[in-house]
């Protein structure tokens, strides 16, 4: 399982579909959420086509932990302010009654100052 062809990220990592990119290496992508909630609004996701939290398994462990570190450094590139008076929101829908819409796991990272359109 590494790329799904019905997967509008995994078109979006192979550039069939265009993103506004805010990282990428080997294993990851960042691009800017086409409808932000917030400010500041991008996805991490990892190239490998994992459809969800819920397939996720030790062999992850690595990739997830890359995301995670990921996330406050493109945070802090992408305007929002330092911790504690900044900061941001990580979140990562899983299934329907998550409220995922895109089976293709994501990081959603949120900021930049209030109010937001959602929460
Ligand atoms: P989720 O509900 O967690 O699955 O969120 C999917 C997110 O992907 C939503 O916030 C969408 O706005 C976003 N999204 C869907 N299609 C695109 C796209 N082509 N480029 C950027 N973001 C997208």
């Amino acid at each position: 399982m590494s790329a799904d062809a019905n997967c509008i990220f995994c078109k979006i990592v192979a550039g069939q579909i265009p993103s506004r990119k805010v990282f990428e290496d080997e294993d990851l992508f960042a691009f800017h959420d086409i409808a932000p909630w917030a400010p500041v609004h991008f996805l991490i996701i990892p190239k490998l086509h994992i459809p969800s939290m819920a397939q996720v398994g030790e062999e992850h462990a690595r990739l997830l932990g890359k995301i995670m570190t990921l996330a406050p450094q493109l945070a802090l590139e992408q305007g929002c302010r330092p911790y504690p008076e900044g900061g941001f929101r990580i979140v990562t829908n899983t299934g329907a009654e998550g409220g995922q819409e895109v089976h293709h796991l994501h990081v959603h990272v949120m900021g930049g100052p209030r109010p937001w359109l959602k929460g």
